[in-house]
């Protein structure tokens, strides 16, 4: 049967599908097959009792059933709307109201309305397209747009630190603003990286939007205030010209599938209108289980003093194992500054990225190959199949036994070098 060119277009192979696939393999496949590649959140025994307590509570007083009994409006739970922007009000005095916060089912859901507002195909005739100001950026936007060709990415620059480390930067030189760009938009922490955009890199970023009149996106899935998977000091960011997306996922709800998008009230209306004809309504769920963790204000404490330790030491746990096994001195690690990734980078490897991916999934070990996550970078560069994404957050004998295969398969592909 011949699909329409929408069809076509996401029927195709997609490394976000072939990603989700292997996690959902991962997870069926119990002990044989060790899951270093997804985004899944790690279950943290704390959250998951909280969890549960407020689920108790909601059932015993009848809310868990009133709220899967019943359709909010498109723009979300009003009340968790409401109780989300005193928040950030008292947080960061930023003065919001409930004109400038919608939910959709997941952040992912908000990239696809954003990209597919602000950029494609115009009525006069011309293209917009998302510029990513820093690759490598989240392999999830690479295909989140009905129109082809809509993104564009620069290269990063490389800082080379201490101990096989390296920070990304963007490269302002290379960053030019054209009449064809619709919004900019960054991830930070950044999926795949670890990094973190310094807060003088994000000031230029909203001085050059707001220059050309385009909007920055902010993808704070991993972010501050929640769940503050970020282990640098660095200041939330947001202004009229700002889009800021976060979600409840990485806070460990990644099965309600709750995104808040947080902007000026002209696109949360757009974006409401976009959410009524996709989906009629974002799921109440999480943001009912949510709710009384926003009022008192405990999903902030519980991000600083449970979530945020229980990444950091992970991420530094899995950093001194890879070192201390990894031994080419071609190996370097990009400086762990958030999110559940550590961004492995493997100079003058003698196999792409994408083999390795192969032979380690051969071995029961699943991580996700670099090349994916440089949608729009439109130029070849060796770098791109030289790296691979790991997630540390996994169980620490899953981890330790995943490095274990990791560097043994590595020691041999460098065996001459
Ligand atoms: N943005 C980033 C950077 C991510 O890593 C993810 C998921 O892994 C998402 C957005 C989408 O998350 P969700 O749709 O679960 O909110």
């Amino acid at each position: 049967m011949p699909y329409s060119t929408f069809g076509n277009k996401f029927t195709q192979h997609s490394g976000i599908t072939e990603l989700m696939d292997d996690l959902n393999a991962g997870v069926k496949g119990g002990d044989d097959i060790l899951m270093l590649g997804g985004g899944n959140p790690a279950s943290i025994p704390a959250i998951q009792q909280r969890f549960t307590d407020l689920m108790q509570t909601l059932l015993n007083e009848g809310k868990l059933v009133d709220t899967l009994a019943n359709y909010d409006g498109p723009q979300g739970k009003d009340s968790f709307i409401i109780a989300l922007a005193e928040l950030f009000n008292d947080l960061y005095d930023w003065d919001l109201s409930s004109e400038n916060i919608m939910l959709t089912n997941g952040s992912q859901n908000a990239f696809f309305y954003l990209f597919n507002l602000l950029a494609g195909d115009f009525s006069n005739g011309k293209k917009r397209k998302i510029l990513f100001p820093l690759a490598p950026e989240y392999i999830g936007y690479a295909d989140a747009s009905v129109s082809e060709a809509s993104f564009v990415a620069i290269r990063p620059k490389i800082t080379e630190l201490d101990n096989q480390q390296f920070k990304y930067h963007v490269d302002f030189d290379a960053l030019e603003i054209t009449d064809d760009i619709g919004a900019i938009c960054v991830s930070r922490p950044t999926n795949p990286t670890g990094n973190v955009l310094t807060d003088s890199e994000i000031d230029k970023l909203d001085k050059l939007a707001k220059q050309h009149n385009i909007p920055l996106i902010i993808d704070n899935a991993y972010g501050t205030p929640f769940p503050n998977i970020i282990f640098e000091d660095v200041k939330a960011h947001f202004n009229d010209n700002t889009i800021l997306c976060m979600s409840l996922s990485k806070f460990g709800l990644p099965g309600a599938r709750c995104g808040i998008v947080i902007a000026n009230p002209t696109i949360i209306k757009a974006m409401s209108n976009l959410s009524g004809i996709m989906a009629l309504s974002p799921g109440g769920i999480g943001p009912e289980i949510v709710l009384p963790l926003v009022k008192s204000k405990e999903i902030i404490t519980l991000s600083n003093d449970v979530i945020k330790p229980f990444y950091q030491d992970k991420s530094q746990i899995a950093m001194s194992l890879l070192l201390s096994k990894i031994t080419n001195k071609n190996f370097r690690i990009h400086k762990a500054e958030g999110a559940l990734f550590l961004w492995l980078w493997f100079k003058d490897l003698p196999i792409s990225s994408n083999d390795l991916y192969k032979k380690l999934k051969e071995k029961g070990l699943i991580v996700v190959s670099g090349h994916y996550f440089f949608p729009g970078l439109d130029q070849d560069w060796k770098h791109t199949h030289e790296c691979i994404r790991l997630n540390y957050a996994q169980e620490s004998d899953v981890v330790e036994r995943g490095i274990d295969i990791l560097a043994s398969v590595v020691n041999e592909l460098y065996q001459d070098k």
